[in-house]
């Protein structure tokens, strides 16, 4: 289908009705952020859905939004700027509710020891977003001999009391999702996919691979109902996993457990024992330049704390970050891992409540962001903090495509966004410390 203006492209793909495609990349860039914005924020809504978390003005605004992405309806420059800002709003809404249904379905959620590695007997590892279902695969495998895994940026569930109750809930198994090529060739149990960030399978494991509803892959069996059987009786069929244990890890620094810590937190900062909070996460990826994250975070100071969360923290969690003493609540781990990229709402709660301590905005806070970012839903993630105005952020590795070279310098010079290829971590961090 082609432009009825200069029938030289599709529609949406760069005609601005001006005679001649592609002659303002500034108002598709702005269309193009706005969809991407939508479709992570999306994502996010429908979690929330599922856990029973709603709100009619964000699904009005998804409308609203994507009509004006519809060719011929916003080539208006400010109105569209704003609407992208809203998109950012409305996420942080969608994050909240999330949040709460988290919090509602499973329990107020606290740190937990993780075992990682492998025990002996049949397993299915579960990965992507979506906690219910991993809720009802730990129901429908109660009894019956199989533990269950969390991968990737399922590891949070551990996090949640009415998850870990169950006692098959054995571990965690592997990283990222761009190793899960080697990782689910490696687990030779059932692999289950909640969400996004699946890849196209091996040969090797395609036949013991499933998806769940809106996910799907070619050669994997996909779910669509809490229907587990399939899965489970794959997962006894398949050869038994090793008892393999790896490490243990410490997960679950929500921000309602980092927020009990707020007094010792202000205190360790005003008696100069707290120097600088960095959050260093988000959407983690394969490309070159992403060790400025792992050596950005490997170099931060031992009177900082690092918050981390999305599947960018398996870039930085290897690292050995130790303690930090924080007065009456003793020593705390310096890394603190909040959780999904979705408890970005956390970490903004955590800054808010930060800047009300020390009756400051949040961007005189001792605080530096460092985002790294893949997919739909740090796009989303990034248009909220940019919508509370929050200056200086760091993202990479590099400029995502759909942003022109006009609305990254917009971006730049209102909000002083810069770009982790643009230097080398060592020069930022310092740069960090010296303000
Ligand atoms: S943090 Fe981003 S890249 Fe990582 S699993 Fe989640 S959505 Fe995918």
């Amino acid at each position: 289908m082609f432009c009825n203006q200069c029938e030289q492209t599709a529609h949406g793909t760069g005609c601005v009705d001006t005679g001649v495609c592609g002659k303002d990349p500034d108002m598709q860039s702005l269309q193009e952020i706005l969809l991407y914005g939508l479709k992570g924020m999306a994502s996010y809504a429908h979690h929330a859905r599922r856990l029973g978390m709603t709100d009619e003005n964000v699904s009005a605004f998804i409308e609203e939004a994507l009509f004006a992405t519809v060719t011929n309806v916003n080539f208006d420059m400010d109105s569209l700027f704003e609407m992208v800002l809203e998109c950012g709003r409305q996420n942080l809404r969608v994050m909240e509710l999330l949040d709460a249904g988290h919090a509602k379905c499973f329990g107020k959620a606290s740190p937990a020891t993780v075992y990682e590695g492998t025990k002996a007997g049949p397993g299915i590892l579960v990965t992507g977003h979506d906690m219910l279902d991993l809720e009802d695969i730990l129901k429908q495998t109660e009894g019956t001999g199989v533990n269950v895994y969390t991968h990737g940026e399922m590891l949070p569930a551990h996090m949640y009391p009415e998850l870990r109750k169950y006692k098959h809930l054995a571990g965690h198994f592997g990283g990222a999702w761009q190793k899960q090529k080697k990782e689910f060739a490696e687990f030779t149990g059932a692999v289950v996919a909640t969400t996004n960030c699946i890849l196209i399978p091996r040969e090797e494991y395609k036949d013991r691979l499933f998806t769940t509803r809106a996910t799907a892959v070619p050669g994997a069996k996909r779910i669509t109902s809490n229907d587990f059987s399939a899965l489970i009786e794959c997962a006894k069929q398949c050869a038994p996993l090793p008892d393999a244990p790896v490490k243990e890890t410490t997960v679950g620094f929500h921000h309602g457990v980092i927020l009990s810590l707020a007094g010792e937190i202000v205190e360790a900062v005003k008696a100069g024992k707290l120097k600088h909070f960095y959050l260093i996460g988000g959407c983690d990826g394969a490309e070159p330049g992403r060790n400025y994250f792992s050596e950005f975070a490997a170099n931060t100071p031992k009177d900082t704390i690092v918050l981390t969360l999305g599947c960018g923290k398996y870039r930085i969690r290897d690292n050995d970050f130790g303690t930090i003493e924080l007065g009456a609540a003793g020593a705390i781990p310096r890394l603190l891992d909040m959780g999904q990229c979705n408890d970005a709402y956390g970490a903004i709660q955590v800054a808010v409540a930060l800047s009300k301590a020390f009756d400051c905005g949040v961007n005189d806070l001792p605080l530096t962001i460092v985002l790294s970012w893949f997919e739909q839903k740090a796009v989303a993630v990034l248009l909220t903090l940019l919508a509370l105005d929050v200056k200086g952020i760091r993202i990479g590795p590099n400029p995502p495509a759909f942003v022109s070279p006009n609305v990254f310098k917009i971006l730049q010079d209102k909000y002083d966004l810069k770009l982790t290829s643009t230097k080398d971590p060592m020069t930022d961090l310092k740069e960090t410390l010296s303000v």
